[in-house]
């Protein structure tokens, strides 16, 4: 609930520029109208650039925050003996960096088990940060874009803004270079300042009883570490929380027929915007 609430507070400058948008519209004042047909409007954007759930029918895209981290091998293990793929949404220097070595296999674990790599920015700015510059959101992108390219050879197609946080500069942005902005249909609000096993699986179940099949989809929000609180550190416990959370859920998902597939499949598009092969290490990988 808590986590849901700070998203609401994070996502409300957005809300705040379409309610002011369509109500302003309905006004008929003359600034606002051109404002409304602006290309700048939401409405008018491809569609595509911003999801927030699924498309292909009986698909579920479990996705994983923040990382990479300690339990991705466990975590990986786990999905592919349920014939679950996932889709990891990674930072660049968030609590750590992706170019150590350790993180450099984490990440080629996962795609090398067809897990999607997906970007996460950079630092895990808030994105919509009043003091933030157009080119800092852009580098925020490119630097991680970067990172998954050299580590995996692929250049992700997807993003996740931090804290879910985006404005329409962040819309176009993203667009720019070639990216659809991901947020999700269902917080396990593991990152909650209670977090609770029960409650994670709880939400899971309501949402499959609610998108029964064949017509259910779910995109889900979860995270591959966990801090405590507002503080910046990894909360021991939580390797138990996710052991015990992704098992019942990935049984309930299985029990009720749904396909869990990476976000791009529950989408029917391609994860990236180009493939080669992985780069050697150079002195360029730095954080
Ligand atoms: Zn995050």
């Amino acid at each position: 609930m808590l986590s849901l609430l700070v998203c609401a507070l994070l996502l409300s400058p957005f809300f705040g520029v379409l309610a002011a948008s369509v109500s302003e519209e309905q006004s008929e004042a003359p600034g606002i109208r051109s404002l409304f047909k602006s290309p700048l409007n939401i409405d008018k954007r491809s569609p595509g650039q911003l999801i927030k759930s699924c498309t292909v029918p009986g698909t579920v895209a479990l996705t994983f925050d923040d990382g990479p981290y300690y339990y991705i091998y466990d975590l990986v293990k786990m999905l592919d003996a349920a014939g679950a793929k996932a889709t990891f949404f990674f930072n660049g220097k968030n609590n750590f960096c992706i170019y150590d070595e350790d993180n450099v296999k984490r990440v080629r674990f996962a795609y090398n088990r067809g897990h999607q790599v997906a970007s996460h920015t950079w630092a895990h700015m808030n994105l919509t940060s009043a003091t933030i510059s157009n080119d800092k959101v852009h580098d925020e992108m490119w630097k991680l874009d970067l990172a998954l390219t050299r580590i995996t050879g692929a250049d992700p197609a997807f993003m996740r803004p931090p804290y879910g946080a985006y404005n329409q500069t962040v819309l176009n942005i993203s667009k720019d270079r070639g990216q659809a902005v991901v947020l999700w249909d269902l917080d396990s609000e593991d990152t909650s300042k209670t977090p609770s096993v029960q409650n994670s699986i709880n939400i899971y179940n309501k949402k499959i009883k609610e998108n029964p099949l064949p017509n259910g989809r779910i995109l889900t929000l979860n995270h591959e570490t966990k801090r405590k609180s507002s503080s910046r550190i990894h909360a021991s416990f939580f390797f138990d929380d996710m052991f015990q959370v992704m098992p019942a859920v990935l049984q309930s998902l299985k029990k009720a027929g749904y396909r869990m597939v990476t976000v791009a499949e529950c989408l029917g598009k391609r994860p990236y915007r180009s493939v080669k092969a992985p780069e050697a290490r150079t002195d360029k990988w730095k954080c």
